[in-house]
């Protein structure tokens, strides 16, 4: 019988059935699952499942969110308890959950989700309630793909229709959770075999330790996000273990066909930096400090690799995801959400340095007329077009252009006052006018033209950056209520 044993929440029940377990051996760590409640704090030993004994164990190490309190305190077995402030911090890094928490989804495992009426059945709530429950998570409902069920997809659908939500789904795999696992268990062999004073072969141990290592390189990787982030750190470690005279790190593009493959010399090395099937690029290290102890750097190398080619992996998903969900989909241009950020931040920014800035709201005039004329495929191609010419003629790189409702941009211009933004507003409106984009249905112009109110004031004026935005609103009602086409600058 295994003699650790680890516990993991029952939602994660598939992911674990799951994982290849190649650092997890069966016959040496038993993973089981307990029946937490997310809603109330209980002791461990009244969630262990009826047919686990602990008193078998030499080791129980509990991975669990604030659902579990005490653990039992006995001289035979040693416990540990692996908090995470979110349950899935085990599937993906805590960096990712914390972003989607803090915009409000509802995050799930296909495992849940297959089983979800009678997972919310507990929660007592009627149709109505639950979708009232659900109506302020404004992000919706998140499945945390691990891919252990092919219809997690058609679930997910019922389950964010049942609660009135949209959904999304993130691609995250087993492999994460694999390492989180075998962080654990690998902690306890090590400890074990260090309190026995093993004599086994040094071999053996230092594969450990490399491990180890490993491990704890990945629990800082954690909190990485990009993958610039994860390869300066991988840089630094090297460095630092290995005291290479010289070390280099090629991305794909750039690296000499011929030199994708391993290699080994006399003094350094070679390595490809993968994850499965991708390749990100290589790292070169010449001149070890040490070379006699090359082929030991290797082995600890490799496991680092393979640690940083999985947090390159999940930093390149990171920003795919953020930024499809920063961007809106129709122009190509940063949503309302990165709108309100992108305010929020120059706002408190110019509210220490006490400098101006704007806002205008550019709206297309008689755009329904245009659609009705032309048809939605061209008024598409209307917004598309419309959002190129701005964002590429007419601002700064530190300014923002983003869609900020249906027929409707935002610009935030930091570092502008009034004069500058009305110079910018001007320059936006021409430009669409140059555009000559037919619109016979508009009786202010034969082509498409758009109307700006704009608005200027150095932010620690009001407390809040919604007044700038009510400013700017008010100001496109009176530029179309004055006859269109034309820029109006608040009161
Ligand atoms: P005004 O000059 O007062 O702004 O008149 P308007 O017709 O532009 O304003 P209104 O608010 O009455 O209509 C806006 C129209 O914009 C209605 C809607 O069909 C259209 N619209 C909003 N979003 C999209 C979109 O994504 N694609 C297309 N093709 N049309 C859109
Ligand atoms: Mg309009
Ligand atoms: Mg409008």
């Amino acid at each position: 019988m295994a003699k650790h044993l680890v516990l993991l929440c029952s939602k994660f029940h598939s992911e674990l059935q799951a994982l290849d377990r190649r650092e997890l051996p069966p016959e040496e760590v038993e993973l089981r699952t307990f029946s937490g409640n997310c809603e109330r704090v209980s002791p461990l030993l009244d969630l262990l499942p009826e047919d686990v004994d602990p008193s078998g164990y030499e080791t129980i190490d509990v991975v669990s969110g604030p659902c579990v309190s005490r653990l039992p305190e006995t001289s035979d077995i040693e416990y540990g308890h692996h908090g995470t402030d979110l349950c899935f911090d085990v599937l993906v890094n805590p960096t990712t959950t914390r972003w989607y928490a803090s915009r409000g989804y509802y995050m799930a495992t296909p495992g849940w989700i297959r089983n979800w009426r009678s997972e919310i059945e507990p929660w007592g709530f009627d149709r109505e309630t639950i979708r009232e429950f659900f109506a302020p998570l404004e992000g919706g409902v998140l499945m945390l793909d691990t891919g252990v069920d092919d219809e997690a997809s058609a679930h997910l659908a019922e389950f964010a229709e049942h609660v009135g939500r949209p959904s999304s789904t993130l691609p995250v795999g087993t492999d994460y959770l694999e390492l989180f696992l075998a962080g654990i268990f690998l902690g306890r062999k090590l400890a074990s075999r260090e309190r026995a004073h093993s004599t086994e072969r040094l071999r053996d141990q230092r594969v450990l330790s490399n491990y180890a290592m490993g491990l704890d390189f990945l629990r800082q990787l954690s909190a990485t996000l990009s993958e610039r982030e994860v390869v300066d750190f991988l840089i630094e470690t090297f460095t630092m273990l290995f005291g290479p005279r010289k070390i280099r790190y090629l991305e794909a593009g750039s690296v000499p066909p011929g030199e994708v493959d391993a290699e080994y010399g006399e003094d350094g090395f070679r390595l490809p930096v993968r994850s499965g099937d991708e390749f990100f690029g290589v790292i070169r290290v010449e001149g070890l400090a040490f070379p006699e102890y090359r082929d030991r750097y290797l082995s600890v190398a490799l496991g680092l690799l393979d640690v940083a080619g999985l947090a390159i992996a999940n930093a390149r998903r990171y920003e795919t995801i953020r930024g499809l969900a920063d961007t809106d989909g129709l122009t190509g241009v940063p949503n309302r959400r990165s709108f309100d950020e992108f305010l929020s931040k120059a706002w408190t920014r110019h509210a220490v340095d006490g400098k101006q800035m704007a806002i205008l709201l550019v709206d297309v005039d008689y755009f329904k007329a245009y659609n009705d004329t032309y048809g939605h495929v061209m008024g598409d191609h209307c917004l598309r077009t419309i959002a190129e010419a701005i964002g590429r003629d007419c601002l700064r790189p530190s300014d923002l252009l983003a869609r900020y409702g249906g027929e409707e941009f935002g610009v935030i211009l930091v570092e502008a006052d009034e004069e500058a933004a009305f110079e910018v507003a001007e320059r936006i409106r021409r430009r669409i006018e140059d555009l000559e984009m037919e619109h016979e249905a508009s009786d202010v112009s034969e082509a498409i033209t758009v109307s700006i109110g704009l608005a200027a004031q150095v932010p620690g004026e009001s407390r809040d950056p919604v007044d700038l935005v009510r400013r700017a609103d008010e100001a496109l009602y009176e530029a179309k209520e004055a006859g269109r086409n034309r820029t109006w600058r608040a009161r």
